[in-house]
């Protein structure tokens, strides 16, 4: 039995409330792919852009993050990807992504699809500092580049 939630809302401590006993905290990658890719990207109108940039920061929004560290610490956790700062400028980050859930599919140019992942950064990046911050993706495996890259611009 879980416990009863007053607020009527899940927070991001909530999804690690798990209960199972024969089928534990994992689900394949291959889920993921399929809501990320069958569901959102090919499911949805416009590539589903717009509905990942709400999705995305809603989530990110969520995230128990107080420092970039900490959220490139939980999205290597949660195994979405393994970040790394490669650059950093006056108001620009740029963050690598090596391992994204998306390398190995096959390559489909001129697409990038890692929109949703970016979106998380930005909606954690613009609450822990309080101002507007955007994402955009500039590289993806998918598009045949050697990484998934993010533009971060404070
Ligand atoms: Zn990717």
């Amino acid at each position: 039995m879980g416990s009863v939630n007053t607020l009527q809302e899940f927070s991001f401590d909530d999804m690690k409330k798990i209960s199972r006993t024969a089928l534990g905290n994992a689900v394949p990658i291959e889920l993921y792919r399929a809501i990320r890719l069958i569901g959102m990207y090919q499911g949805l109108p416009m590539k589903g852009k717009g509905t990942t940039l709400t999705v995305g920061r809603k989530i990110g929004e969520s995230l128990p993050v107080h420092s970039v560290q900490d959220l490139l610490d939980l999205f290597r956790d949660l195994k979405i990807g393994d970040p790394q700062i490669v650059l950093e400028e006056d108001s620009k980050l740029y963050i690598a992504v090596n391992d994204c859930f998306c390398v190995g599919l096959p390559e489909i140019e001129s697409n990038l699809v890692c929109d949703l992942e970016g979106a998380i950064m930005e909606g954690a990046l613009s609450k822990m500092m309080d101002k507007r911050v955007f994402v955009r993706e500039i590289k993806c495996n998918v598009n045949g580049d050697d990484c998934c890259e993010y533009e971060v611009r404070i």
